[in-house]
């Protein structure tokens, strides 16, 4: 037995769950149906005013189903959600799995080029996307795609209170040619779908991330996958039916999923839902619905603590919090617990770890490796393990730097359609996470640096490729180079340096206009430096660390 098969870190457990548990569910449909049968009028959603219980998700997701299932969708097809953090998110989710599909969750951030590739590379033939986003978006790419049937939604659902801070001025405007998620509802009440026969093995959802090809690859989250990791969170957190999940993570992405959808269904509890981040709104909703448990990245715990009168009697209520997707500077948490009462806990993991591999265990405070001040992002969840391989894939011993390389019953078995891609970083079923750091003897994991040229931007994944190939559709730039930058709240910024093609002239202003028209809010370049050359080796290639270490 190895140091890393011997699970050092077993001793720093909390009260554990037998290693080895396995959940009681085979799918995430089956975990809904279990907690729907056990409290049909449950509180599942609270959405401002609005309340769905479970007997409401059922029908309306039934109310899809048959609706997708009329329209031709089939099993196995996939279904896009392009939706901000609506209840929508939650019907669309167990209405295509009662359909016998699977999810392609999107970024409602995604302009048109970006909306185009995961709707063509999923091979998505229906749609379920808010009306704006359908207006303004979709319905100019959805004639590129496989897409036929949309189903529309608007944030004014299920609820009445209209925040304007959140909403704006938004108005229902039902698109031609879609059909409307609540007259679909309205339309099929009181109708079941034929029972989908789905396994444990089948996709639930793809989940898209880049990697340095600067292609983005669906990651195939199975139900095994996220029915274990829904467990890993309520045992590990200790959430009974009591508890209340604040969602400030964005659904679309693996910590919404698994960390506030997967885990409230399971448990079951109310998961509290507000449109989308604005910190002011978060607080009205942790005031007024009194969550219990969060997870998310940290900057949405440094913008609550930062709204002017916060103070600890509005945390009173929230009392476990774990952050994870973006590095957590120690400093940030004692900051928070000294304003608002409450200790942040780390937590770590990939959307190909299904949120987490990694998570500090609860009430424990997580140790700061003296040498590097990184604060440690805890231990490996259950049945898990982490393996910190040299650079010749050799097992390191604790203390020495290398990458980490996980397996568990969340990994994911792979990429939509790229089995290159798969093999490349799932070898063996092992995940090479290209995270680089390091296990104390006690078992303790830090994260030093990264293998991988990714930015991350306030827990958003910027791609430097997917940067680079827009920039280079400028007709004045010959060449590009994109970088992460230091930024005091993001974490990190994204910057690029462009030269020019002979004779061209363009402002960085222009650059940073050209880019932001293209590509989702968080990725495009903050700043453009136009420089004569950019450094290569001799052999060519563009030199981003160079670039990236002048700028830091
Ligand atoms: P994503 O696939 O968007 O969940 O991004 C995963 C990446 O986020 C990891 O490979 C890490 O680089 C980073 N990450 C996630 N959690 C943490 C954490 N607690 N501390 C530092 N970086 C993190």
């Amino acid at each position: 037995m190895g140091v890393y098969t011997d699970r050092p870190w077993l001793a720093l457990y909390p009260e554990d769950r037998p290693a080895g548990t396995t959940p009681e569910h085979e799918t995430v449909l089956e975990v809904f149906q279990a907690s729907l049968a056990a409290a049909p009028d449950a509180v599942a959603i609270r959405y401002f005013d609005g309340v769905l219980t479970f007997a409401d998700l059922d029908a309306a997701s039934d109310a899809l189903a048959v609706g997708l299932t009329g329209a031709g969708f089939a099993p196995g097809d996939r279904m896009g959600l392009y939706v901000q953090n609506d209840p929508a998110f939650v019907i669309g989710l167990l209405g295509v799995w009662k359909a016998g599909g699977a999810a392609v969750a999107i970024n409602p951030m995604n302009k048109a080029r970006e909306l185009t590739y995961l709707l063509t590379d999923s091979g998505a033939t229906a749609l379920l996307c808010l009306e704006e986003l359908y207006t303004s978006v979709a319905r100019d790419v959805l004639p590129e795609t496989q897409v036929r049937t949309v189903v529309t939604c608007s944030p004014l659902d299920r609820q009445s209170r209209d925040d304007p801070r959140v909403l704006g001025d938004v108005k229902r405007d039902r698109p031609d040619g879609t059909l409307d998620l609540e007259e679909l509802v309205a339309t099929h009440a009181g109708r079941a779908p034929e029972p989908a026969s789905l396994s444990r093995d089948d996709v639930a959802v793809l989940t898209y991330t880049s990697g340095t090809t600067g292609v983005p690859k669906g990651a195939m989250n199975t139900h095994a996958n996220m029915v274990f990791n829904a467990a890993t969170y309520r045992d590990w957190m200790r959430l009974t039916p009591e508890d209340s999940v604040l969602g400030v993570a964005p659904l679309f992405h693996i910590t919404g999923l698994i960390g506030h959808i997967a885990v409230a269904l399971l448990v079951p509890c109310p998961l509290v839902l507000a449109h989308r981040f604005h910190p002011e709104v978060v607080l009205d909703a942790i005031r007024e619905h009194r969550p219990t448990f969060t997870v998310g990245s940290i900057t949405v715990f440094i913008a609550l603590s930062g709204v002017p009168g916060v103070g600890r009697e509005d945390f009173a209520s929230l009392r476990t919090i774990y952050s994870g997707g973006a590095p957590i500077a120690p400093a940030v948490t004692d900051a928070f617990e000294e304003r608002t009462g409450r200790y942040i806990h780390n937590i770590y993991g990939l959307t190909e770890t299904n949120s987490p591999s990694h998570a500090v265990p609860l009430g424990r405070r997580a140790p700061v490796d003296p040498h590097s001040g990184a604060l440690s992002v805890g231990v490996p969840v259950y049945d898990t393990v982490v393996r910190i391989l040299g650079e010749d894939g050799a097992e390191l011993p604790p203390g020495e730097v290398g990458e980490i390389v996980t397996s568990g019953p969340q990994v994911v078995p792979g990429y939509w359609r790229k089995p290159e891609a798969t093999a490349e970083s799932l070898p063996g079923g092992e995940l090479r996470t290209g995270d680089v750091g390091f296990m104390d003897e006690q078992g303790w994991f830090y994260l030093v640096d990264r293998k991988k040229d990714m930015i991350n931007a306030a827990g958003y994944k910027v791609w430097p490729r997917e940067v680079e190939d827009v920039l280079y559709g400028h007709p004045a730039v010959r060449e590009a180079a994109v970088v992460g930058v230091p930024d005091e709240y993001r974490g990190e910024s994204v910057k690029a340096f462009v030269s020019l093609k002979p004779g061209a002239t363009v402002t960085a202003e222009e650059v940073i206009a050209f880019a932001k028209e293209r590509m989702a809010a968080y990725k495009y370049p903050r700043t453009v430096e136009i420089v004569d050359e950019l450094p290569k080796t001799t052999t060519g290639k563009i030199l981003r660390r160079e670039l990236r270490d002048r700028d830091a």
